[in-house]
């Protein structure tokens, strides 16, 4: 095994910055092979990240953690993008069910702890339940939509997974997402024209004002306490001295040292 360390996956995405997401998906598959999932919440920037995937044709499973309180909306979207894209969608569920955390725990996401807490066991843990079966993971995460997301990497080490987190469309404008959308027959999410610019639990999300910030809808009864669920730990660290243990042979081909492979 070989360590990865944040720093130089720091100097490799310095190179990779004007790389467009389908060269990014291109080099997660070249690089990982079938040891690369995409994880989508089935938002829009994931349905874009879905089609692209499905578009290039690169047999690229993903990912879907499935909380228990979903919107069906959101179900729907999955099952439809699935049959319609002829992807893999994994399903992930977390170990109790809401009504089993109600009764052992009490409603926990009404406060600030108990929504860490509940996002932990409902999302982040059916995720660390594949840990071993991928060393990267493609997520969708734009700088364009702001907050902690301004400056998220286009590659990042997760400890927990052990894994490299791939965000292909972390340059992905909000001009270039539209001109997506208007080519593309892309599955959105329903709840998208209905005033929802970020879409999660059906617990803790709601719509958005035309002025309000995008994620002004999430955990909106907590104030500015939350923002986020933990999912993707760059929205928790900066990771700049964090580092991963892969073998020698991948580490060597994600840092180009022993491939002639160009995008
Ligand atoms: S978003 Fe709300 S309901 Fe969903 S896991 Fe987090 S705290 Fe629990």
């Amino acid at each position: 095994m070989a360590r990865l360390t944040q720093t130089q996956l720091n100097r490799l995405s310095k190179n990779f910055e004007e790389r467009t997401p389908d060269e990014m998906l291109r080099w997660a598959k070249d690089i990982f092979g079938d040891r690369v999932a995409a994880i989508s919440a089935m938002q829009k920037s994931g349905s874009v990240m879905c089609h692209m995937i499905s578009r290039l044709e690169l047999d690229i499973p993903v990912l879907f953690v499935d909380t228990g309180v979903m919107f069906q909306e959101t179900l729907e979207t999955r099952d439809r993008i699935s049959r319609d894209y002829g992807l893999t969608v994994r399903t992930l569920h977390p170990e109790l069910t809401m009504v089993e955390q109600t009764e052992k725990m009490g409603v926990l996401y009404m406060s600030v702890e108990g929504q860490e807490e509940c996002c932990h066991m409902r999302k982040v843990e059916p995720l660390l339940k594949t840990k071993g079966d991928y060393d990267a993971l493609i997520g969708s995460l734009r700088r364009a939509d702001g907050g902690r997301r301004g400056v998220c990497p286009l590659l990042a080490v997760d400890i927990e997974m052990n894994t490299v987190r791939i965000n292909p469309m972390a340059n992905f404008t909000d001009e270039q997402m539209a001109a997506y959308l208007a080519e593309q027959d892309v599955i959105i999410n329903p709840l998208h024209d209905q005033g929802y610019t970020t879409i999660g639990c059906n617990r803790c999300t709601t719509p958005v004002l035309p002025h309000e910030p995008k994620r002004a809808g999430r955990w909106r009864h907590l104030g500015t306490a939350a923002a986020y669920c933990g999912i993707n730990p760059t929205d928790m660290s900066d990771g700049e001295s964090e580092a991963i243990d892969l073998p020698q042979d991948l580490v060597d081909r994600i840092l180009g040292q022993k491939t002639d492979f160009m995008i």
